[in-house]
Order: C-alpha cells, then sequence, then structure tokens
C-alpha cells in the first residue's frame, strides 16, 4: 500500500489469485501474433509491463475457432500446435512474477471475410460481408470451441480465462433482439438469449476445474437502441456467478455505437457511474474500465468503492512503468495515455502491429532499444517538438550530454497548439511528462534560444539533430492576399475570426480548427461527464435499453463553417479510423457543410469563388482560413550542411507530408537509439 494511492495498491484475492494491487491490465490485441517473430515479440512487451508493474495480464483476443477473428486466418487456439506457440509467452510472464489469461473473442459479424458467423444474418453497419447464421447445432459446437480453447490456454500455462461478451461480437449478438432474430432455443426471450453465453460459462468452469480465473466482460451498457436493459444485464451477472464466473470485467458500447466512450474527448472515468449502477446488484467483483488513464483517476474509482478493481489497457502501451511510477510516487514521469487513438486502435482496426505515439517502443520492444551507450557524445538537438523532445531525451537517457535549443519561451512546439483544440485537453499531459523527463534525464533546456549553424559550430557539438519543424504552407491563389485570409497558426494564436468560415483544405488541421470554431463556449463535455453524457444522448438512469436516452445535444457556437478540399475522396477520409466519425458525427449535427472535388478559382472580400461539378459556386465568407498543408523548416538544415556540421533531420522539418505526432515521435525515438 503507497500513502498516495492506497486503495490502488491494496490487495484483493481474484478466484485463486492473490494479487497486491487492483488493476489489470486489459486485453488490447497487438497484431504481434501475426508478426515476424511475434511470438518473441509479444513475450518481450508483457515482460516488459510485468516489470513495470503489472500483475495480472488480459491476453489480446484470440479466436476459439476459424470463424472468430476480425481477419481470416487470425490468431486462434484450437490444438496442441498452437498450445506451443503460447507457452513460451506464458512461460516469459510467469518468469517476471506476472499473471496471465487468455481473451477467448469471438468477433462474430464484425469480422472480416467470408468467413464471418453470427446468430442471424444481419449486417453489421461497420461491416461489408454478411454472415451466417449459424444453425442451432453450429451453435453447439461454438460452445465446445470456447471449451476447448479454454482448456488448452489452461494446458498452455494461462492462469484463466477472459471471455468477451462485450462490445457488439458474438456472445453479445446474441444477447440483443438488434442482432438475435432466431427462433429456435438460442433466440426469443431474454432467457433463451442468455443460453449460448450461460452455457459457456457453464461447461468452460466444468472442463477446467477450480484453480483457474474466469473473467466474464459483460456489456453493462450497449450504448445501442436495442441494447440490454439493467434488469437483463443483472440476470446474466447472476446467471455467471452461478455457472462459476468469478469477476466480471465491465464493457462499455458496441463498436457500431455512434457514441464515443474510448476517445480523448470522452471525459476520464466517463462510465464509472454505469459500474456503480450494476455494484449492488452483483455479487462478483467487479472490474471498472474505459479512460482511466492516471493513478488520481484509479485511485478515486477504488476510494469511492463503485468498483472493486480498474482495468487499463492503453496506459500501459503508453508508459510500462506507470505501476512502478504510481507506487513510487514519481507519477508526474508517468507518460499518460492521451486517447488519440492512432498508433493503438486505428493500428489494430487496419490489422497492423499496434503501437502507442508517446512510445513507440510499445511493442517493438526487442526492436527499438534505448540501449547505454560507451561513448558519451555532446548532442545539441534543435525543436523542441515531439520528435525534438523523445530524441533528446532519449539520447540522454542513453547516457549523451545533450542541448536542447527552442526559440520560444516553451517546450512542446505543435503540441501546444493541438492542447487548445476541444477534445485534446490530454495532450497537456505529453508536455508534462516530457518537461519531468528533461529534468530527470539531466538535458540542458535553452528556451527564447535560436541556435544557428555558427553558434553550433563554436559549440563543437559533435552531433546536432535539426527539429526545427513546418510552418503553413500557403498555396498559390488569386486573393490569397486578402486581409480577411488567414492561415491556421493566425487562428490558433487568437487572430478573431468572423461568422462565416471557410476552411481550404480538410485534412486534421482542417478539422481541428472547425471544431474548434464551432465549439460552443459552454461545452466542457472533455472534462465534465454530466455535459458529456447530455451531449451524447446517453440515460444516466439506464431505464433505456442500452442506456441510449434520445438525440444527441450538440451545442454550436453559431458560427458557419464550410470545409472545402481539393481532393475527390470523401471529406474527413483521412482522419483516424476510430476517431474520425465523431468529428464528422459532431460538425454534421453543428451544420457544418464539406465539399470536396473543390477547384478553387479566387477569394475576394465576399467569400471564396469555386467551380464544383463543373459549375461555379460561391461560398460567402466573413473569414478564410488555409490549412492546405505546411513546409518543412530547412533553414537550419542548410546552414549547417554549408558549415560541414554532421547533422540529422527529423520530423516535420524532414518531410511535411503525412506529418503527425505519430510520425515525429517515431522518428525521434529511432534516431535517439542510433545517436
Ligand atoms: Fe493512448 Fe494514443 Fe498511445 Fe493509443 S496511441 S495508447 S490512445 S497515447
Amino acid at each position: 500500500m503507497t500513502a498516495e494511492y492506497p486503495h490502488l495498491f491494496q490487495p484483493i484475492k481474484l478466484g485463486h489469485l492473490e494479487l497486491s494491487k487492483r488493476v489489470i491490465m486489459g486485453a488490447m490485441h497487438t497484431y504481434l501474433e501475426e508478426a515476424v517473430d511475434g511470438w518473441d515479440r509479444l513475450a518481450a512487451y508483457y515482460v516488459e509491463r510485468v516489470k513495470g508493474g503489472v500483475e495480472l495480464i488480459v491476453s489480446g483476443g484470440v479466436g476459439p475457432n476459424k470463424s472468430a477473428p476480425i481477419i481470416e486466418g487470425g490468431g486462434i487456439l484450437t490444438n496442441k500446435k498452437h498450445v506451443k506457440l503460447h507457452k513460451p509467452v506464458v512461460d516469459a510472464v510467469h518468469e517476471a512474477g506476472g499473471y496471465i489469461c487468455l481473451q477467448i473473442l469471438h468477433t462474430g459479424r464484425y469480422a472480416f471475410g467470408q468467413h464471418l458467423v453470427a446468430p442471424s444474418s444481419l449486417v453489421a453497419p461497420t461491416n461489408q460481408f454478411v454472415p451466417h447464421e449459424l444453425t442451432t447445432e453450429e451453435v453447439k459446437k461454438q460452445i465446445f470451441d470456447f471449451v476447448r480453447c479454454a482448456v488448452l490456454a489452461k494446458e498452455a500455462g494461462y492462469d484463466g480465462v477472459e471471455i468477451m461478451a462485450s462490445e457488439g461480437y458474438l456472445l453479445n449478438e446474441f444477447l440483443s433482439t438488434h442482432t438475435n432474430k432466431r427462433t429456435d432455443v438460442w433466440g426469443g426471450d431474454y432467457k433463451k438469449r442468455i443460453k449460448f453465453v450461460t452455457s459457456i460459462l457453464k461447461m468452460v468452469r466444468k472442463s477446467v476445474g477450480k484453480d483457474f480465473l474466469i473473467i466474464l466482460r459483460l456489456s453493462l451498457i450497449d450504448l445501442i437502441k436495442d441494447g440490454s436493459t439493467i434488469e437483463e444485464v443483472i440476470l446474466l451477472a447472476n446467471e455467471a456467478e452461478k455457472a462459476g464466473v468469478d469477476v466480471i470485467n465491465t464493457g462499455v458500447g458496441w463498436h457500431e455505437s455512434r457514441i464515443p466512450s474510448v476517445a480523448g474527448l470522452v471525459p476520464r472515468g466517463a462510465f464509472v457511474w454505469v459500474t456503480e449502477k450494476f455494484r449492488k446488484h452483483i455479487n462478483l467483483p467487479l472490474i471498472a474500465c474505459n479512460r482511466i488513464n492516471t493513478p488520481e483517476v484509479a485511485e478515486s474509482i477504488l476510494e469511492s468503492g463503485v468498483a472493486d478493481m480498474v482495468s487499463l489497457a492503453r496506459p500501459f502501451l503508453a508508459d510500462p512503468a506507470f505501476l512502478n511510477k504510481a507506487e513510487q510516487g514519481n507519477a508526474d514521469n508517468i507518460n499518460t495515455c492521451i486517447g488519440c487513438n492512432q498508433a493503438c486502435m486505428d493500428h489494430a482496426f487496419n490489422f497492423t502491429v499496434v503501437s502507442c505515439i508517446v512510445n513507440p517502443r510499445a511493442c517493438h520492444e526487442t526492436l527499438l532499444e534505448y540501449k547505454p551507450v560507451t561513448n558519451t557524445k555532446k548532442i545539441a538537438v534543435v525543436g523542441s517538438g515531439p520528435a525534438g523532445l523523445i530524441c533528446a531525451t532519449v539520447a540522454a537517457e542513453r547516457g549523451h550530454d545533450v542541448t536542447l535549443f527552442e526559440s520560444s519561451d516553451r517546450i512542446g512546439g505543435q503540441f501546444n497548439l493541438a492542447i487548445k483544440i476541444p477534445g485534446k485537453e490530454e495532450y497537456k499531459e505529453t508536455l508534462r511528462y516530457f518537461e519531468s523527463e528533461l529534468q530527470r534525464t539531466g538535458v540542458t533546456v535553452k528556451l527564447n534560444e535560436s541556435a544557428t549553424a555558427d553558434s553550433l559550430a563554436d559549440a563543437g557539438y559533435d552531433d546536432v539533430v535539426v527539429a526545427t519543424g513546418v510552418t503553413p504552407h500557403i498555396p498559390e491563389l488569386a486573393g490569397i492576399d486578402n486581409p480577411m485570409v488567414l492561415d491556421y497558426l493566425d487562428v490558433l494564436n487568437g487572430a478573431e475570426v468572423g461568422e462565416r468560415v471557410v476552411i481550404i483544405g480538410s485534412g486534421g488541421i482542417g478539422f481541428d480548427l472547425a471544431e474548434l470554431l464551432t465549439h460552443h463556449p459552454e461545452d466542457d463535455s472533455a472534462t465534465n461527464v454530466e455535459t458529456f453524457l447530455n451531449k451524447w444522448g446517453i440515460d444516466k438512469t439506464l431505464e433505456s435499453r442500452g442506456g441510449v436516452g434520445g438525440t444527441p445535444q450538440i451545442s454550436s457556437s453559431g458560427r458557419s463553417v464550410t470545409l472545402l478540399q481539393r481532393k475527390r475522396n470523401k471529406v474527413g477520409h483521412s482522419l483516424g479510423m476510430t476517431t474520425g466519425w465523431i468529428h464528422l458525427q459532431t460538425l454534421n449535427f453543428r451544420g457544418a457543410q464539406m465539399y470536396n472535388s473543390v477547384k478553387y478559382v479566387r477569394i475576394d472580400s465576399d467569400g471564396v469563388h469555386t467551380i464544383i461539378d463543373n459549375k461555379n459556386k460561391f461560398f460567402p465568407a466573413d473569414t478564410v482560413i488555409i490549412c492546405t498543408g505546411q513546409k518543412p523548416n530547412t533553414d537550419l538544415e542548410v546552414d549547417l550542411n554549408k558549415a560541414g556540421l554532421k547533422n540529422h533531420v527529423i520530423g516535420g522539418a524532414l518531410a511535411s507530408k503525412r506529418l503527425d505526432a505519430k510520425r515525429a515521435f517515431k522518428e525521434g525515438a529511432l534516431l535517439a537509439a542510433e545517436l
């Protein structure tokens, strides 16, 4: 128990396991199983988390048969050959002192491919593949497959299983009339619809015996209109207890739900009240989830007694030593998950190996190593945006003598601008972490200092890292010099913006500005749970099915905003897979207009003249904002090359095309590992 987080570090008995803290590392499919050397990489990824204080891990989802994985050929556990693949990973976790449970996941109608099955042949709105409706006998076979998977997990040495009955996957699909239209023994009233799940639970317990943890990930709030009611969920939870389940992990929302549940614009601990609602009706220990990204949030949940444990998944991607740092009083040095989803969930839904934007080593522990150096070099890093920050701190951590130059009065570069966008408030945590990390690693920070080739040459640096970032790209367009035309930096730095706005360029920055300019000044939904629930029409009484109470009430500043883009793709196409829909939906509610395939003719004091579909179209505007990309700041690199000074260019200064924080952090980390 620590003084700072006494409830977090309080022992608990979970099934046959004695744990010293009330945290589990939640399931996150990493796609390492499918990668070259993936099993070794998976073991290294888990071991690093156990060394960082994680005690109990739930693995990424593994299918009980070939119809289960999200993609054809994805990870399954169906025979002894598979057991041999899993065993070294499990052994590595045990040797490091941790426990690990296997998540058994059948993705049902969310699978992409011809292999998908479901209770009824209904296509998911997030999919185009038509599922095969399981016959009565095939449902029985599925139960057998779950049981076989659990038995094989035990054989591989796992300490238990988590059975996934949440997020709209197969088991969840049987529970809801939204997806279960069956008329046989597996469909009909709720008692019949839960039979598939309870049969699996009972038979798994019977087959694995006593000393094997069974976690049920149960959807407590579906966030879809035909979802379960509170009474139905309680009934199932109590049946699960009778069936031999040890603990219930809270599931929130189906993947097809159009209510955000994990993005950064969801307030911290936004769904803890759901766990609280069920607390008095369920005897089993309950685990709270979703947007618990700091030890303070975890502690307050546990202190209030609304849950027995908390589950964190993405925060352990961002910082494997999260728990050790919290326990040792170094919470300020935790690299906090900012809920961006860019390198984790967006990768997972793109079937590529997962990582983390603020920690590119995540899932790359054996490939990106920060080894101590024997030959200390004097290194200058110029520019303290994401690329410069990670490069400076990792190089110093490895033993180099590093000086970081920043021409402004604060570190962070473009991250300081991102913080101004509603919904990106969490980004400030990354800057807090790097402030702490710069200090810890002993980097000399020189603010308000523009390093030049001459000054760097005079100081005798062995290596110079150019991380000088970007400036806005201004296209050649008639009328671009009109005083009502601003670039995105002008706006983020506080320039006055009129009531009718046309944004030219609708990539990430264009959308960020549209969000900022249409945001109602009193909307604090990213930090206030009540406002968030009202905004998205979530019924806090849980009297409505699935917790969906009505249409979202998304307020607006009243500004009229139009987003234009030259490209033919749908506007918003380049946004993150798991968050783009939220931005689009929000802006649609606020009445924003969006046009693609736009030919710009000219800007004048009245607005923007364009051609769309071979027709002239005029967009009246008080302000036109240019968001047509960026160009690298290359002056320092040019000067250094002229002076013959060894330099390395990273981040936006290297290439501005497709620049984002993910690429910048990764380039900074890769370079620092090699210097
Ligand atoms: Fe968190 Fe973003 Fe990292 Fe995912 S990529 S773990 S959301 S910080």
